[in-house]
Parts: structure tokens; C-alpha cells; sequence
């Protein structure tokens, strides 16, 4: 129960192949680690 199904799938930001825990939707775009981490640290102003 405890195993999880990676999906691989192609960086939106930087193009490199990646693992992501969900399944990857094509009308949106997926980030690695470092990418998420990355956008994360980026706060937007309103
Ligand atoms: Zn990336």
C-alpha cells in the first residue's frame, strides 16, 4: 500500500525527463522538483 506510481514526464520549465507521483495532464503543464521548488520560492504580486 505504501508503493506509489510515478508517471514520467517532461519538465515544463527546463525539458528534462522527470517522476512525477500523478498522472501528467497534457492540457497542463508539469515541473520537476527543482522547478516546483524553484517557482514556489517566486512570489507573484497581485
Ligand atoms: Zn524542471
Amino acid at each position: 500500500m505504501s508503493e506509489r506510481k510515478m508517471y514520467k514526464a517532461v519538465c515544463s520549465d527546463c525539458g528534462r525527463e522527470c517522476e512525477v507521483p500523478f498522472e501528467p495532464d497534457p492540457n497542463r503543464p508539469v515541473y520537476c522538483r527543482d522547478c516546483w521548488a524553484k517557482r514556489r520560492r517566486q512570489r507573484r504580486r497581485y
